[in-house]
C-alpha cells in the first residue's frame, strides 16, 4: 500500500500509540526517516517519517489531517535502522516509539550544529564557603559539564553551583559540538598473528571487504588474543572508510578496552554509554550519525545509533547476560546485532571464550560460521583446575577460604605473584539478622533480603536500591548489639583475608567499588603495577582483564550458582566460573585455579576440572532438547503488576482466564512471581512455553490486545527470559 504523495506516516517518539497520519505542506520536501515537529493536541512532538507498510490511521480522510510543523535538521532514520526497529518492535512486543527513542537518544538529534558552555575549576576558592560550597568544590575537583551535571555529581542544588560560578570559583568553557574526532590507523601497529589467529582473522577480514550479511562465533580459549584477531577485521573497515561498532558488556571493561585499541590503531576510539556527559553524548550521537566516527566501543544501548555506514559489528564477551536488557525495551543486545547486520547487509562477530549454548547450536545447524583459536598465545598455558571438596578439607567455622587455598595464597604472596578470589555476592553478607530474635532485615519493597554493606555502613537491597544505616537496636525485640552477618560476601571475603594474611595487599572489585571507567582504569593500574596482591571480586573481574602476574584463581562458592536451579544456572555457572579461571596464568607462569564445592562430583565441576567442554555443552544441549527448552523451544514470560496486591492478582488472572488453546504452547500461572514484591509493586507472572513453530509473539499480542486493565496495573512482557524473577 502506498500513501498520497501528500500524506504521511509518523511514530511519535514520546507517546506510545501507533503511527499517526499526517499532511506534507507543499513546500516541504521529506520522506521516510525524516525527523519532524508534529502537533498532537495543543503539543508539538517530535517523530520520525516512517514507511507506509506499517499500519497507521487510515480511517481518517487526507483532507482532515493535520500538518507537518517543521523538518528538524538532523541526520534521517535510515532504511535498514527502521527494518530493525520495526522487528524489535514486533518481536519483543513493544513500541514503535520505545525503540525509537533508543535511536535519537541524544538532544543532538534535535538540535543544530554549534557550541555549548560547560564550566570547570578555577582554581579560586572564594573565602567563607558554605559547608556544602566547600563540599561540592571538593568533590568536583577536576571535573567539567554543565550546570544540572555538575550538581548531580556533588550531590547537591544546581543553586549551590550557580553560586560558585558567581562567585568566582568556575569558569565557563566553550565546547563545539563538532570537534572531529581523530581517526584511527588501520596498520599503526599491526601484530604477528599466529596460524589459529591467522586463518580465524582471514576470514573476519574477508566478510567485511566483501560486505553482505555473516554471523560468526570467534571461540578462543582465555588468553587465545580473541581481541588482536577480531582487530584485523575493525582495520579492515577502517581501510574502507567504514565504520565499526564494538559491544562490551559492562563499562568497566572500557578502560582497558581503549588502551589496547590506542597501542594498535594510534587513537582512542569513540565511546558511548551512560556515564558520558551531555555534550560527550552530543558529540559522539553526530560523530556516528555523520560517519566520522570510525569505530565505537560501548555498552548495549550503542547497537541503535544511527550509524552513516556501519560495517561490521563485534559483541565482546557475547555470551554475557548483561547483554539482555532488563527495563524499558527488553531485548538482548547479542540477538538485536545480528539482526542489524541482516537488515544493513554486514558481518557480526560473537566473540566469546565460553559461548552461550544457543549461539553454539547455531554454529552446529550451520546458521553461524565457527572460527575457532583452540590455545593461548605464545609460552602461556592453560591452567591448572583442582576442586577443593569442603566437607573433606573444610574452612574453620566462619570462615571461607580452605586450608588448600590459604596456603596457594600464601605461597603466592611470597613469590610476589597475584591472585584472585571470585565470590559473586557484593558486599560483607547476604542477610543480617538478629540473635535474639532471629528477625531478618527485608527490603521494605521488594521480597528480598537487605545486604550489608560494612565499607559504607549501610544496609542495601540490591533490587531497588534502598539503603539504611545498620540499626543500633534490633527492631523487632529492641535488644542492642544483636545483629549478625550471615553468609559470606566479598567483603567478608576481603577481612578474612586480611586476618589470615596480614602481608597481602587486598582490594575489592565488584560494581560498588568499579562503577564509572575511571575507577576501574584506577583498578587495572593498580593490579599492573603491582600495588596487589589479592583481589577479590564478583563477575565483573572474571573477564576481559589480562593481568600476566596473576597465578593463581579460587573460587570460594562453586555450588552458589546452581542453587537457584534456573534454565541457565548450569550454563552460568560453567561460564563463570571457566571466565574466573581464564584469569590465572596468562603470563609466562603458569596458572592454577582451586573450585571449592560441596559437590565434586557435580557435571558442571567435573567438566571443568578434567578441562572438557565439549562434554558439558553437549550434555546440556541434550538436556534442553529433551525439555524443550532454548534453543529448542522457547519461553516468554508475562509479569503483571500493580501496588495493589488484590488488583495484581486479579488482572493475572484474567489474563490467565483469556489464555489461548494453542497445539505446541503451554501457560503456566499466574503464580505470584518468585520476587513477589519489587519496588513497591506486587508481581504476579505467567509463563509461555511454545515449540519454535508457535508465532507467539503474534499469539500474545492478540491475546492480551483484548483485554482491559485497571490504570495502576503494568503489563510486561519478556520474550526469551534470562530473569526468572
Ligand atoms: P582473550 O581476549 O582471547 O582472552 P587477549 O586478546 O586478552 O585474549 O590476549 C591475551 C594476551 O596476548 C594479550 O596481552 C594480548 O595482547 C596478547 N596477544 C594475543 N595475540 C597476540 C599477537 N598476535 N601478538 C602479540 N600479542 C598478542
Ligand atoms: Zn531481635
Ligand atoms: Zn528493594
Amino acid at each position: 500500500m502506498s500513501l498520497p504523495n501528500n500524506r504521511v506516516r509518523v511514530v511519535l517518539l514520546t507517546q506510545a500509540i501507533g503511527p499517526l497520519d499526517y499532511r506534507l505542506p507543499d513546500d516541504m520536501v521529506a520522506g521516510p526517516g525524516n525527523v519532524v515537529m508534529v502537533p498532537l493536541g495543543p503539543r508539538k512532538l517530535p517523530g520520525v517519517i516512517w514507511d507506509d507498510d506499517v499500519f497507521g490511521d487510515e480511517a481518517i480522510d487526507s483532507s482532515k489531517l493535520r500538518a507537518v510543523l517543521e523538518l528538524v535538521e538532523c541526520p534521517p532514520v535510515a532504511l535498514g535502522l527502521r527494518r530493525l526497529i520495526n522487528w524489535v518492535a514486533d518481536y519483543y512486543l513493544t513500541s514503535h516509539a520505545a525503540v525509537l527513542r533508543m535511536v535519537l537518544s541524544s538532544s543532538a538529534a534535535f538540535t543544530a550544529t554549534g557550541t555549548i558552555i560547560e564550566y570547570r575549576r578555577t582554581g579560586f576558592e572564594p573565602a567563607r564557603l558554605t559547608p556544602q560550597r566547600a563540599a561540592a568544590l571538593d568533590a568536583l575537583e577536576g571535573a567539567q559539564g554543565l550546570v544540572r551535571e555538575l550538581a548531580a555529581e556533588a550531590g547537591v542544588s544546581d543553586a549551590v553551583i550557580r553560586g560558585l560560578i558567581k562567585a568566582g570559583a568556575f569558569e565557563a568553557v566553550t565546547i563545539s559540538v563538532d570537534s572531529p574526532l581523530p581517526e584511527p590507523l588501520a596498520d599503526f601497529d599491526t601484530p604477528k598473528l599466529n596460524d589459529a589467529q591467522q586463518l580465524a582473522a582471514n576470514s573476519m577480514v574477508e566478510a567485511v571487504r566483501a560486505g553482505g550479511f555473516d554471523t560468526f562465533v570467534l571461540d578462543g580459549v582465555t588468553g587465545s588474543g580473541k581481541t588482536e584477531t577480531y582487530f584485523e577485521a575493525v582495520a579492515e573497515a577502517i581501510r574502507l572508510g567504514k565504520q565499526v561498532l564494538v559491544l562490551l558488556p559492562e563499562i568497566a571493561l572500557t578502560a582497558p578496552f581503549l588502551a589496547r585499541f590506542e597501542a594498535r590503531f594510534g587513537v582512542e576510539p569513540a565511546v558511548w554509554h551512560s556515564n558520558l556527559r551531555s555534550t560527550q553524548r552530543r558529540r559522539v550521537w553526530r560523530a556516528v550519525a555523520d560517519g566520522s566516527a570510525k569505530v565505537l566501543v560501548g555498552a548495549r544501548s550503542a547497537l541503535f545509533l544511527p550509524f552513516a555506514n556501519l560495517r561490521l559489528i563485534i559483541v565482546d564477551e557475547a555470551h554475557e547476560t548483561s547483554f539482555k536488557q532488563e527495563d524499558g525495551v527488553r531485548y538482548h543486545a547479542r540477538d538485536v546485532a545480528v539482526m542489524r547486520g541482516h537488515f544493513e547487509g554486514f558481518p557480526v562477530v560473537l566473540a566469546s571464550a565460553t559461548p552461550a549454548l544457543e549461539s553454539r547450536h547455531m554454529v552446529t545447524i550451520g546458521r553461524y560460521k565457527g572460527l575457532e583459536i583452540p590455545s593461548r598465545f605464545g609460552a602461556a598455558k592453560m591452567p591448572e583446575i583442582k576442586a577443593i571438596d569442603l566437607t573433606l578439607d573444610a574452612p574453620d567455622a566462619q570462615h571461607w577460604i580452605a586450608p588448600t587455598l590459604l596456603k596457594a595464597l600464601e605461597e603466592r604472596v611470597e613469590r610476589g605473584e597475584q591472585s584472585l578470589l571470585f565470590l559473586n555476592r557484593r558486599g560483607y553478607a547476604p542477610l543480617t539478622l538478629c540473635r535474639t530474635c532471629g528477625h531478618r532485615f527485608q527490603c521494605p519493597n521488594c521480597t528480598s533480603w537487605m545486604v550489608e554493606h560494612r565499607l559504607v555502613r549501610r544496609l542495601a537491597c540490591h533490587h531497588c536500591g534502598h539503603v539504611m544505616p545498620p540499626p543500633e537496636q534490633c527492631p523487632e525485640c529492641g535488644e542492642s548489639d544483636t545483629l549478625v552477618a550471615c553468609g559470606p560476601g566479598v567483603e567478608r571475603i576481603s577481612d578474612e583475608v586480611n586476618r589470615l594474611l596480614p602481608n597481602a595487599r587486598t582490594i575489592v572489585a565488584t560494581s560498588d567499588t568499579l562503577w564509572s571507567p575511571e575507577k576501574a582504569a584506577e583498578f587495572v593500574s593498580r593490579v599492573e603495577n603491582k600495588a596487589v596482591d589479592i583481589i577479590i571480586g564478583t563477575q565483573l573481574v572474571t573477564k576481559g582483564y589480562h593481568f600476566p602476574e596473576l597465578t593463581l584463581v579460587g573460587v570460594i562458592d562453586a555450588d552458589l550458582g546452581l542453587e537457584g536451579g534456573d534454565l541457565r544456572a548450569a550454563e552460568r555457572t560453567f561460564q563463570q566460573i571457566a571466565q574466573a579461571a581464564g584469569r590465572a596464568g596468562r603470563g609466562e607462569k603458569p596458572g592454577e585455579v582451586f573450585i571449592q564445592t560441596r559437590n565434586p562430583n557435580h557435571p558442571v565441576i567435573a567438566a571443568l576440572v578434567a578441562g572438557d567442554r565439549d562434554a558439558f555443552y553437549d550434555a546440556e544441549t541434550e538436556q534442553r532438547k529433551s525439555a524443550g527448552a532454548p534453543p529448542f523451544g522457547r519461553f516468554a514470560a508475562i509479569i503483571i503488576s500493580s501496588e495493589d496486591e488484590r488488583e495484581a492478582i486479579e488482572a493475572a488472572r484474567a489474563v490467565g482466564g483469556a489464555a489461548p488453546q494453542v497445539d505446541g504452547m503451554h501457560v503456566y500461572g499466574p503464580a505470584p512471581a518468585p520476587l513477589a514484591m519489587l519496588r513497591g509493586r506486587h508481581r504476579q507472572r505467567l509463563l509461555v512455553h511454545a515449540q519454535r513453530s508457535v508465532e507467539v509473539q503474534n499469539i500474545i499480542r492478540e491475546w492480551l490486545g483484548s483485554l482491559q486493565f485497571p490504570r495502576g496495573v503494568r503489563v510486561g512482557i519478556d520474550v526469551d527470559p534470562y530473569s526468572f524473577l
